[in-house]
């Protein structure tokens, strides 16, 4: 998977328009600190960046470079909620435990705007979501999900009837939507390399290219640590916070085993397209928000800082690019906006999102000092950041934040490592024909 992953980063105007960035080293010889991170994206700075607010020291491992995973790849939007519905989370833990989950994402929506401010990152951060449903019986379920959730969860955000939606997207495939001003969205690649230069101000140490490969648990309840081995060195520490995301299996298989089985990588690509005259940009989308649609495979977009549109959907759960991917991604492109028709496609790039399950995110422990981060399932800009401030908690002695999401029930993906992938293929399909005839 790997392999095919690197392909597709070469395309990325992210990649393109990345702020400059100081240089973090290799780990090379043996360093003792209290807490270890393995991974660099949003997951990992944010732990790193609140364990070293806590007082500990920090060692941030990455086996590539800092934002190469899923948070310098992604569609940068900022959305409220999981990536599953609140009744998931309701039947595991409860509705006062889910409507805990629920506030602490619209939190973690704040925390990616103070982050911004406290670290002066320059990743061009806008607000406004745009929920959307691209016909009648879809604008009706909307509709009821809204209502529930401004009932229950006295979510305030603002309906959007199928006669105002054209003010809002001037497309001809939406019916209806809300809108919410809290979410927004950012270009996550700068975002992740201005966390990191923060955590680095305020002492994380930061190493690049040093893939851990192997750890001894070790206990934190006296002085014997973890150990983590890389290529050409080691980490001594009292905790370790793995947030490799997909990657943690494929680079090391057996760091965590139990937690590998229940997430599965499933692949999604984003095309962007040359700048686009402002006063037609402005017209497509007249608040700048970011838009996404309620569809299984759905469709998100966005315009950038330099009116790009920035436009994301199809899924591949084989892990392998799906053929002609510009010209299909264009395709749909046209069909959301067919004013964009003759305008050029110049980035096209992709990366891979860690389902879990039930499409909720899996946080825990593998053993008392080991803690980690996964199965954000497509919902991850926000909520990393958020899940490193919980494990900070949890590290701290304040575990009551963190152990509301770890009490959400994760179920491993059927068969073995060869089957999973076949599996998930037919179950995904399943899905998208209920979605098409259900
Ligand atoms: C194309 C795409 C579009 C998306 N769009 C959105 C969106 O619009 N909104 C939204 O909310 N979410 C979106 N997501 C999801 C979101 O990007 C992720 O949930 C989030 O970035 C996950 O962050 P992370 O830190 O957990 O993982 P990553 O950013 O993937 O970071 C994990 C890092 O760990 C490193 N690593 C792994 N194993 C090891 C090891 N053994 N040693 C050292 N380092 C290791 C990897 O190299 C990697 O850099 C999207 C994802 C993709 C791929």
């Amino acid at each position: 998977m790997l392999a095919n992953d690197l392909k597709l980063t070469q395309n990325s105007y992210y990649a393109a328009s990345a702020n400059e960035q100081p240089h973090y080293p290799k780990l090379e010889g043996d360093i003792i600190v209290d807490v270890c991170v393995v991974g660099g994206g949003f997951a990992g700075l944010s732990s790193a960046i609140e364990l070293r607010d806590r007082g500990y020291t920090v060692a941030v491992l990455e086996a590539n470079h800092i934002g190469f995973g899923a948070s310098g790849r992604n569609g940068g939007q900022l959305i409220a909620g999981l990536a599953c519905e609140q009744d998931v989370i309701e039947k595991e833990i409860g509705f006062d435990g889910a409507k805990q989950v629920w506030n602490m994402t619209l939190e973690a929506l704040d925390l990616v705007r103070e982050r911004v401010k406290r670290f002066n990152i320059n990743c061009d951060l806008q607000d406004g979501f745009l929920g959307v449903s691209v016909n009648e019986k879809k604008g009706k379920q909307l509709r009821h999900w809204f209502d529930d959730m401004q009932k229950r969860y006295h979510y305030a955000a603002e309906w959007i009837e199928p006669a105002h939606i054209k003010k809002w997207i001037d497309s001809p495939r939406y019916f209806n939507g809300y809108y919410d001003k809290r979410g927004g969205h950012i270009h996550p690649l700068n975002y992740c390399l201005g966390l990191a230069r923060g955590a680095a101000g305020l002492g994380v140490q930061i190493y690049q290219h040093s893939a851990v490969t192997a750890m001894q648990q070790g206990q934190s309840t006296n002085i014997s640590s973890a150990v983590l081995q890389t290529d050409k060195g080691q980490v001594k520490a009292k905790f370790v916070v793995l947030a490799g995301n997909i990657y943690l299996p494929e680079i090391a298989p057996q760091l965590a085993p139990k937690i590998a089985k229940r997430i599965m990588p499933v692949g999604t690509y984003i095309i962007g397209t040359e700048p686009i005259e402002s006063s037609l940009a402005a017209k497509l989308i007249p608040s700048n928000a970011a838009v996404c649609d309620t569809n299984f495979v759905l469709d998100y977009f966005r315009l950038s800082r330099d009116k790009r549109m920035i436009y994301g959907g199809r899924v591949s759960y084989s892990a392998m690019t799906p053929p002609n991917l510009t010209q299909s991604m264009q395709a749909r492109l046209v069909k959301t906006f067919p004013q964009l028709k003759s305008t050029k496609v110049e980035y096209t790039w992709g990366g891979f999102v860690d389902i879990s399950m039930n499409r909720a995110p899996d946080f825990g422990r593998v053993a008392p000092n080991i803690y980690y981060l996964q199965g954000f399932s497509g919902h991850g800009v926000a909520l990393t950041g958020l899940a490193g401030k919980l494990v900070a908690e949890a590290i701290s002695g304040q575990a009551t934040r963190f152990d509301v999401f770890a009490d959400i029930k994760h179920h491993d993906f059927f068969g073995g490592k060869l089957l999973r992938t076949p599996a998930l293929v037919l179950g995904m399909a399943w899905y998208q024909l209920r979605e098409k005839f259900g």
